[in-house]
Protein backbone atom coordinates (compact mmCIF):
# COMPACT_ATOMS: atom_id res chain seq x y z
CA UNK A 1 0.00 0.00 0.00
CA UNK A 2 1.37 3.54 -0.47
CA UNK A 3 0.55 6.97 0.69
CA UNK A 4 -3.13 6.95 2.60
CA UNK A 5 -5.30 9.37 0.80
CA UNK A 6 -8.83 10.92 1.16
CA UNK A 7 -9.98 13.28 -1.51
CA UNK A 8 -7.21 15.64 -2.49
CA UNK A 9 -5.18 14.92 0.60
CA UNK A 10 -2.80 12.25 2.17
CA UNK A 11 -4.69 11.28 4.93
CA UNK A 12 -5.09 13.00 8.84
CA UNK A 13 -5.39 10.14 11.45
CA UNK A 14 -6.04 10.77 15.89
CA UNK A 15 -4.52 7.64 17.17
CA UNK A 16 -6.53 7.61 20.56
CA UNK A 17 -5.88 4.82 23.14
CA UNK A 18 -5.24 4.07 26.83
CA UNK A 19 -1.57 3.63 28.25
CA UNK A 20 -0.31 0.09 26.64
CA UNK A 21 -2.61 -0.53 24.15
CA UNK A 22 0.24 -0.11 21.50
CA UNK A 23 -0.57 3.31 19.90
CA UNK A 24 3.19 4.01 19.19
CA UNK A 25 3.69 0.65 17.62
CA UNK A 26 1.15 1.12 15.50
CA UNK A 27 1.55 4.52 14.54
CA UNK A 28 4.76 3.24 13.56
CA UNK A 29 3.97 0.58 11.51
CA UNK A 30 2.05 2.75 9.46
CA UNK A 31 4.43 5.12 8.79
CA UNK A 32 6.39 2.34 7.97
CA UNK A 33 3.11 0.85 5.74
CA UNK A 34 2.06 4.28 4.31
CA UNK A 35 4.83 6.62 4.35
CA UNK A 36 2.49 9.05 6.26
CA UNK A 37 4.20 11.07 8.96
CA UNK A 38 4.31 10.25 12.35
CA UNK A 39 3.57 13.26 15.26
CA UNK A 40 3.57 11.67 19.20
CA UNK A 41 2.87 13.96 21.87
CA UNK A 42 4.62 11.80 23.95
CA UNK A 43 7.63 11.63 22.07
CA UNK A 44 7.39 15.46 21.66
CA UNK A 45 7.66 15.79 25.38
CA UNK A 46 10.21 13.23 26.32
CA UNK A 47 12.38 14.87 23.29
CA UNK A 48 12.05 17.87 25.58
CA UNK A 49 12.85 16.41 28.50
CA UNK A 50 15.80 14.79 27.13
CA UNK A 51 17.35 18.62 26.03
CA UNK A 52 16.80 19.26 30.13
CA UNK A 53 15.91 22.52 29.33
CA UNK A 54 13.85 24.73 31.85
CA UNK A 55 10.47 23.98 29.60
CA UNK A 56 11.71 20.50 29.67
CA UNK A 57 12.55 20.02 33.60
CA UNK A 58 8.38 21.57 33.82
CA UNK A 59 7.06 18.93 31.32
CA UNK A 60 8.59 16.30 33.70
CA UNK A 61 7.11 17.16 36.38
CA UNK A 62 3.99 16.32 34.86
CA UNK A 63 4.79 12.93 33.25
CA UNK A 64 6.85 11.36 35.79
CA UNK A 65 3.67 11.20 38.17
CA UNK A 66 1.32 10.80 35.26
CA UNK A 67 -0.12 13.56 34.80
CA UNK A 68 -1.43 15.90 31.74
CA UNK A 69 0.76 18.30 30.47
CA UNK A 70 -0.67 22.06 30.41
CA UNK A 71 -2.49 22.80 27.11
CA UNK A 72 -0.22 25.83 26.31
CA UNK A 73 2.94 24.08 26.79
CA UNK A 74 1.72 20.81 24.88
CA UNK A 75 0.22 23.36 21.79
CA UNK A 76 3.48 24.91 22.02
CA UNK A 77 5.61 22.00 21.09
CA UNK A 78 3.19 19.89 19.04
CA UNK A 79 1.78 22.62 16.32
CA UNK A 80 4.79 23.18 14.50
CA UNK A 81 5.42 19.60 14.24
CA UNK A 82 2.10 18.99 13.33
CA UNK A 83 2.45 21.33 10.32
CA UNK A 84 6.08 20.36 9.56
CA UNK A 85 4.65 16.50 8.71
CA UNK A 86 1.36 18.00 6.64
CA UNK A 87 4.08 19.88 4.58
CA UNK A 88 6.18 16.96 4.42
CA UNK A 89 3.81 14.21 4.04
CA UNK A 90 0.69 15.90 3.09
CA UNK A 91 -0.86 14.51 6.52
CA UNK A 92 0.26 12.34 9.28
CA UNK A 93 -1.05 10.09 12.31
CA UNK A 94 -1.33 12.17 15.70
CA UNK A 95 -0.25 10.13 18.36
CA UNK A 96 -1.22 10.63 22.20
CA UNK A 97 -2.91 13.80 21.26
CA UNK A 98 -6.07 15.00 22.21
CA UNK A 99 -6.36 13.47 25.82
CA UNK A 100 -8.73 16.04 26.71
CA UNK A 101 -11.86 17.53 25.38
CA UNK A 102 -10.86 21.13 26.01
CA UNK A 103 -7.57 19.54 23.32
CA UNK A 104 -9.79 18.08 21.33
CA UNK A 105 -11.97 21.10 20.60
CA UNK A 106 -8.90 23.80 20.32
CA UNK A 107 -7.35 21.19 18.10
CA UNK A 108 -10.50 20.94 15.50
CA UNK A 109 -10.47 25.12 16.17
CA UNK A 110 -6.92 25.36 14.59
CA UNK A 111 -7.09 22.31 12.34
CA UNK A 112 -9.97 24.19 10.38
CA UNK A 113 -7.83 27.59 10.31
CA UNK A 114 -4.94 25.71 9.04
CA UNK A 115 -7.08 23.68 7.11
CA UNK A 116 -5.83 20.44 8.61
CA UNK A 117 -9.13 19.00 9.59
CA UNK A 118 -8.94 15.21 10.79
CA UNK A 119 -10.13 12.18 8.77
CA UNK A 120 -10.68 9.86 11.04
CA UNK A 121 -9.79 8.95 15.08
CA UNK A 122 -8.48 5.51 15.83
CA UNK A 123 -9.66 4.11 19.34
CA UNK A 124 -7.22 1.30 20.58
CA UNK A 125 -9.61 -0.10 23.15
CA UNK A 126 -7.75 -3.35 25.79
CA UNK A 127 -9.03 -3.97 28.87
CA UNK A 128 -7.16 -2.27 31.78
CA UNK A 129 -5.75 -5.58 32.82
CA UNK A 130 -4.06 -6.38 29.47
CA UNK A 131 -3.12 -2.64 29.50
CA UNK A 132 -0.84 -3.33 33.08
CA UNK A 133 0.48 -6.07 32.11
CA UNK A 134 1.84 -5.00 28.93
CA UNK A 135 2.86 -2.23 30.49
CA UNK A 136 4.82 -3.81 33.21
CA UNK A 137 6.62 -6.00 30.72
CA UNK A 138 7.40 -2.71 28.92
CA UNK A 139 9.27 -1.51 31.82
CA UNK A 140 11.52 -4.35 32.49
CA UNK A 141 12.61 -3.64 29.03
CA UNK A 142 12.52 -0.15 28.44
CA UNK A 143 12.60 1.25 32.28
CA UNK A 144 10.32 4.65 31.60
CA UNK A 145 10.26 6.45 34.63
CA UNK A 146 6.43 6.71 33.91
CA UNK A 147 6.24 2.81 33.72
CA UNK A 148 5.81 2.06 37.08
CA UNK A 149 3.06 0.43 39.01
CA UNK A 150 1.29 3.57 40.52
CA UNK A 151 2.05 6.05 38.02
CA UNK A 152 0.46 3.29 35.45
CA UNK A 153 -2.11 3.12 37.76
CA UNK A 154 -2.95 6.62 37.51
CA UNK A 155 -2.39 7.23 34.13
CA UNK A 156 -5.45 4.79 33.25
CA UNK A 157 -7.29 6.84 35.86
CA UNK A 158 -6.76 9.92 33.69
CA UNK A 159 -7.55 8.08 30.44
CA UNK A 160 -10.80 6.70 31.74
CA UNK A 161 -11.46 10.21 33.38
CA UNK A 162 -10.33 13.06 30.83
CA UNK A 163 -9.61 10.85 27.44
CA UNK A 164 -12.81 8.18 27.24
CA UNK A 165 -15.32 11.42 26.54
CA UNK A 166 -12.93 12.27 23.69
CA UNK A 167 -13.97 8.69 22.21
CA UNK A 168 -17.44 10.11 22.95
CA UNK A 169 -16.71 13.15 20.62
CA UNK A 170 -15.62 11.47 18.00
CA UNK A 171 -17.78 8.53 17.81
CA UNK A 172 -20.72 11.73 18.08
CA UNK A 173 -18.93 12.81 14.98
CA UNK A 174 -18.81 9.59 12.79
CA UNK A 175 -15.16 9.36 12.68
CA UNK A 176 -14.15 6.55 15.54
CA UNK A 177 -12.69 3.51 14.00
CA UNK A 178 -12.90 1.41 17.45
CA UNK A 179 -10.38 -0.99 16.85
CA UNK A 180 -9.79 -4.25 19.70
CA UNK A 181 -5.95 -3.72 20.46
CA UNK A 182 -5.60 -6.98 22.46
CA UNK A 183 -4.41 -8.69 18.96
CA UNK A 184 -0.87 -8.55 17.45
CA UNK A 185 0.70 -5.41 16.10
CA UNK A 186 0.40 -7.18 12.54
CA UNK A 187 -3.32 -8.18 13.45
CA UNK A 188 -4.37 -4.66 14.51
CA UNK A 189 -2.38 -2.99 11.41
CA UNK A 190 -4.31 -5.04 9.21
CA UNK A 191 -7.64 -4.30 10.42
CA UNK A 192 -7.09 -0.42 10.47
CA UNK A 193 -6.19 -0.26 7.11
CA UNK A 194 -8.71 -2.62 5.87
CA UNK A 195 -11.63 -0.71 7.82
CA UNK A 196 -9.55 2.84 6.52
CA UNK A 197 -10.15 1.70 3.30
CA UNK A 198 -13.64 0.40 3.60
CA UNK A 199 -14.30 4.22 4.41
CA UNK A 200 -12.81 5.53 1.08
CA UNK A 201 -9.20 6.26 2.92
CA UNK A 202 -7.30 4.54 0.49
CA UNK A 203 -3.76 4.80 -1.80
CA UNK A 204 -4.09 7.09 -4.61
CA UNK A 205 -5.04 5.51 -7.83
CA UNK A 206 -2.70 5.86 -10.27
CA UNK A 207 -3.50 8.11 -13.41
P1 LIG B 1 2.46 8.70 26.04
O1 LIG B 1 3.85 8.44 25.51
O2 LIG B 1 1.48 9.06 24.96
O3 LIG B 1 1.99 7.59 26.93
O4 LIG B 1 2.58 9.99 26.96
C1 LIG B 1 3.41 10.04 28.08
C2 LIG B 1 3.04 11.21 28.98
O5 LIG B 1 3.19 12.44 28.28
C3 LIG B 1 1.59 11.21 29.45
O6 LIG B 1 1.39 10.38 30.60
C4 LIG B 1 1.38 12.68 29.77
O7 LIG B 1 2.04 13.03 30.99
C5 LIG B 1 2.16 13.36 28.66
N1 LIG B 1 1.30 13.59 27.47
C6 LIG B 1 1.34 12.93 26.27
N2 LIG B 1 0.41 13.40 25.44
C7 LIG B 1 -0.25 14.38 26.10
C8 LIG B 1 -1.33 15.25 25.79
N3 LIG B 1 -1.96 15.19 24.61
N4 LIG B 1 -1.74 16.14 26.73
C9 LIG B 1 -1.10 16.24 27.92
N5 LIG B 1 -0.09 15.43 28.30
C10 LIG B 1 0.34 14.51 27.41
Amino acid sequence: MGRLCHGDHTVRLILLSPPGAGKGTLATGLKARTGIGHVSSGDVLRAEIARDTELGRRVAAYTSCGDLVPDDILFELLTPLALAAAETNGGYVLDGFPRTMAQAIRGAELGVALDLVGDAAIYLSAPDDVLVRRLLGRAALEGRPDDTITVIAHRLRVFHDQTAPVVDYYRARGILLEVDADRTPAEVLADIVERLTARGIREPQLP
